[in-house]
């Protein structure tokens, strides 16, 4: 009968709920504390988001049944402007939108017209993703439930940032920061289409004269300044004359709108096309030199000033461009100008081995460039740029930097040009493209008399350092991504003028930026249980009241008075904090690296004792639907609360799970949920027919498989410490299949009735195991097994204190012959009527066992072999059959070293009795004969064809006729 997977999920939902199943205080147990980024409420959750909140739950689920006191709570991220921005939208009557939300996310009309308040649509989706949660069986505590916005959580937000700010951890400063000049806000990843982190970086401007004008170009390569030839204008883009704080500048107009959010004084003057400026010349700012302004197509007004210092003998652009308006590739340049631009050679600057005097020739060669629209000039460029900048010195024409490394003389330069007063600094953001979720493209702006966090703080970062040094991170690759992000990080406003939080507090213009309120809520899972019970009142949450809580500063008769609570409520709010803290493990995509996870650490070190700092992070990678990227344009987007009531829940969390390790994108597709519920459904009947934990049986393949399931328990924990879940589940799924066929055929070649046991005993390891990944079902399954209790309270299988490796040895001796038996019938196509076999003499055997001894200590020469086997009595028969020790240590060592280790610890074995003994029924079933079965040294065997000499141990030798 198919499975009411609906049905299930809801049998066992409503009896974890009832049970009070997964509400954790603390208690005598050891503890682990799991937290997974809270959500931002802004639309529902589809299967994407589904992945890090299941493999949350699975590592709850998990550490509840290694016997630990598990907290897994959640909570909903208000904070900031991308709900403000849907509000607004919807007040605007924004079409697309509306129709999105009715058409993809099935909110009703009435709701609808309420979402013209922000807090409207929060609430709704909260409730709508909470619902998704508690759908997908997630084991998360309740009563801990919070929003940014409750006034709780905000005394909580005011105490970190007056602790911040008392740290000096908050600066006020002039800083540059990402920003929306249609919002006047600053933006980070949480505000930008797509999710971009703004990220900028500092370019040099240097100023040319053009009589009392200044042409001036923007390089991150001041060092070149002394390579110079000429100057690159776009004749196509109108340029601008403007006042620039007094001076008079000429730059394209992007230029101009970028520079005043830079805090310059622009005042414009007039239009000047560029096909005017062809011709001119230019001073040098640092010497008498004359350079030409000619004409480029790569020159984008976008780009610094929209105009390019030209460096041709190290920049491929410059060269290939003066290379084409000489061979006449160029149009519209006139013949007096062509003449003028065939006088201009290159200038060598830097040295670097592996490439001649003219670096960017020899590249364009090597790469077959021909005109300046190659893409490949990229790659050139970047090459040389990268080598040039790690291994480059300065030549003798360049003054009193001559001979330094690039590497480090790039401030040099820097300073002395701004000391001639020649220069300028230019922000730029370097990602591509970085737009507002208000649709407007993102400028960089210098802020002014704005509240930072001060990540640049060396002492922080060292801190914050030391701290992901004693991190568990999985997966560790990550590591160095965290390091280096920490490395770049730098001052970060933390104030926003617009969205839903909390004001900071000393300066009520301003809130709590979204990034910067939701870094040590964790620690307020703790005490949010008091808060939702009414035990605590927001109003009476001081600082003071946080500094016992978290460091048991003050006298707590004092704090509890002004609380307004019993001292000993207070000292309970306290324990609870020190129970559960630290965090043990805190899982997140890996788009929150480079912010909410560095933040996360930064903020944990700042507030907190380093006996309270976090112990783990998880990163985890997206999910893609077919093997294509999940996109509302795509129209492939599922809401999880859809695809639960489709699929089931349990059916989507595995096919989650099993496509990918943490890091991989995992691949959500139809065919795997068929699979996986066809799966599970053939599990569960199995677990309607052994639904008897009988009296188990002593015959050898009911202790091997006892033995297999002792590995199969010590493989999947393993897997399951290092939160390798798509291996685990394997292992759980399939990784016993073939083991269980094996049994299966021996039982009924035997014509067993009493495997009822074992089997009930391999399910239920089975199911335990599994319960972790697929709740309901497990419980199902868990209960059709006959167990009384509950599957998510049982605890974790224990592995047997000693496998049988002799038991294993044989099995696998059993099934090689078996195998062996069934390629020679297949080869040459006979119908056995004789199957004969020949275990190999007793000498050998003791060889095989020296060898194998001999190779696990890492010796493989076959003559040190032969030596001492022929030394010794009981293996001196091994001069009349030298090539026996070339075939046996070719067997042992195309082997794995796992399979060698169980063949030395089964020791020898008496391959004539169990063939004897437990191959015959075998035969018997598969062939319908007699099997017989000589020893090699038996003197009356049966051996027409000379065979037994061949036999090996592990590897008899057989006939067939
Ligand atoms: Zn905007």
């Amino acid at each position: 009968m198919e499975l009411n997977w609906n049905q299930i999920d809801d049998k066992w939902r409503s009896r974890w709920y009832n049970a009070k199943h997964f509400e954790t205080d603390p208690n005598d147990k050891p503890k682990k504390f799991i937290t997974v980024a809270y959500p931002y409420p802004n639309s529902p959750q589809h299967i994407g988001h589904g992945r890090t909140y299941t493999l949350a739950d699975v590592h709850a689920r998990y550490y509840r049944m290694k016997g630990y006191n598990v907290l897994f709570p959640m909570g909903f991220h208000y904070t900031g402007t991308p709900i403000l921005g849907m509000s607004k939208r919807v007040q605007a009557n924004d079409v697309e939108l509306i129709e999105a939300f009715k058409n993809l996310y099935n909110v009703p009309e009435e709701k609808i017209k309420e979402f013209v308040d922000p807090v409207k649509i929060a609430d709704y989706f909260h409730e709508e993703i909470k619902a998704g949660m508690i759908e997908m069986g997630y084991s998360i505590d309740w009563r801990r439930e919070f929003t940014t916005i409750i006034p709780a959580y905000q005394k909580f937000i005011e105490w970190q940032f007056r602790s911040l700010k008392q740290k000096n951890l908050i600066v006020q400063g002039n800083h540059p920061v990402g920003w929306c000049p249609n919002d006047q806000n600053p933006v980070s990843q949480h505000d930008t289409l797509g999710d971009v982190e703004p990220d900028f970086t500092e370019y040099i401007v240097i100023k040319f004269n053009m009589g009392h004008e200044i042409i001036p170009v923007a390089t991150l390569r001041p060092e070149t300044l002394f390579g110079v030839t000429n100057l690159w204008i776009n004749p196509k883009i109108v340029y601008k004359k403007v006042k620039v704080d007094g001076e008079t500048w000429i730059i394209s107009a992007e230029c101009a709108y970028k520079l005043e959010f830079l805090n310059k004084k622009i005042e414009f003057i007039s239009d000047i096309p560029g096909s005017e400026l062809i011709g001119k010349k230019v001073t040098s700012p640092t010497s008498e030199d004359e350079f030409l302004i000619i004409p480029a197509s790569f020159v984008t007004a976008s780009t610094g000033t929209g105009i390019v210092m030209s460096v041709p003998a190290h920049a491929p652009y410059d060269f290939q461009a003066l290379e084409d308006i000489k061979n006449g590739n160029q149009k519209n340049i006139s013949d007096s100008l062509r003449s003028e631009v065939e006088k201009i050679q290159p200038v060598a600057i830097i040295t670097t081995n592996g490439f001649g005097k003219i670096p960017a020739q020899d590249v364009i060669k090597r790469m077959g460039i021909t005109n300046q629209s190659d893409p490949k000039l990229e790659d050139a460029t970047k090459e040389i740029y990268s080598k040039e900048f790690y291994e480059g010195k300065l030549n003798s024409n360049t003054g009193k930097f001559a001979g330094k490394k690039i590497t480090f003389v790039k401030e040099e330069v820097k300073e002395w040009i701004s000391k001639t007063g020649k220069s300028d600094i230019m922000l730029e953001l370097t990602n591509e493209s970085v737009k507002c979720r208000c649709g407007t493209e993102c400028v960089v702006k210098l802020l002014n008399n704005q509240w930072f966090l001060d990540y640049a703080n060396k002492e922080w970062k060292k801190k914050a350092h030391d701290c992901f040094e004693s991190m568990n991170i999985l997966p560790n690759d990550i590591r160095t991504e965290f390091l280096n992000v920490l490395d770049w990080l730098r001052e970060r406003a933390c104030a926003r003028q617009h969205g839903l939080g909390t004001k900071i507090p000393w300066d009520s213009d301003w809130l709590v930026e979204s990034l910067a309120d939701s870094v040590i809520y964790m620690s307020f899972y703790t005490m949010a249980k008091f808060v939702n019970s009414g035990e605590i009142l927001a109003e009476n949450m001081s600082d003071e009241f946080f500094n016992y809580v978290f460091y048991g500063n003050g006298d707590s008769n004092a704090i509890a008075n002004g609380a307004k609570i019993t001292t000993g409520k207070l000292e309970e709010i306290r324990k609870e904090f020190l129970y559960f803290y630290p965090v043990d493990s805190r899982h997140s995509g890996r788009d929150l690296v480079p912010n909410h996870l560095t933040f996360f650490v930064l903020n944990h070190v700042a507030l907190f004792p380093k006996e309270n700092w976090p112990k783990e992070i998880v990163v985890n990678g997206s999910v893609l639907m077919d093997g294509k990227k999940m996109s509302k344009s795509m129209g492939n987007i599922i809401p999880l609360r859809n695809a639960v009531k489709t699929y089931g829940a349990d059916p989507i969390r595995l096919s989650i799970l099993i496509s990918a390790e943490l890091l991989q994108d995992a691949d959500f597709n139809i065919e795997s949920v068929s699979g996986i519920k066809n799966k599970l459904q053939s599990m569960h009947d199995e677990c309607i027919k052994f639904n008897s934990p009988e009296k188990i049986g002593t015959e050898p393949e009911d202790v091997w498989i006892q033995s297999r399931l002792s590995k199969l328990i010590s493989e999947v924990t393993d897997s399951m410490e290092k939160m390798r879940l798509r291996e685990s589940l394997h292992h759980i799924l399939y990784g016993f299949d073939s083991d269980l066929q094996w049994y299966m055929k021996r039982a009924n070649a035997k014509n067993r009735d009493n495997i009822s046991g074992v089997l009930n005993k391999v399910l239920t390891t089975r199911i335990s195991m599994l319960s972790p990944f697929a709740p309901h079902i497990a419980e199902e399954m868990w209960e059709k097994l006959g167990h009384s209790k509950m599957v998510s309270k049982s605890s974790w299988p224990k592995e047997e204190a000693q496998t049988d490796d002799r038991a294993i040895q044989n099995e696998s001796l059993l099934s090689s012959v078996m195998n062996d038996i069934s390629n020679i019938t297949k080869v040459t196509k006979i119908t056995p009527k004789k199957i004969i076999i020949y275990t190999a003499d007793n000498w050998k055997s003791k060889a095989y066992h020296k060898i194998l001894s001999g190779v696990i200590s890492g010796e493989t020469n076959i003559g040190t072999f032969i030596k001492e086997l022929i030394s010794q009595k009981e293996t001196e028969t091994v001069k009349k059959d030298p090539d026996f020790v070339k075939k046996t240590l070719k067997d042992i060592l195309s082997e794995p070293t796992e399979l060698r280790k169980t063949k030395m610890q089964a020791g020898e074995i008496d391959e004539t009795e169990i063939i004897s003994n437990e191959l015959s029924s075998l035969i018997e079933t598969d062939y319908r004969i007699k099997l017989q079965v000589f020893s090699e040294n038996d003197s009356k065997k049966y051996d027409p064809k000379n065979k037994a000499r061949m036999a090996r141990p592990y590897k008899p030798a057989i006939l067939i006729e």
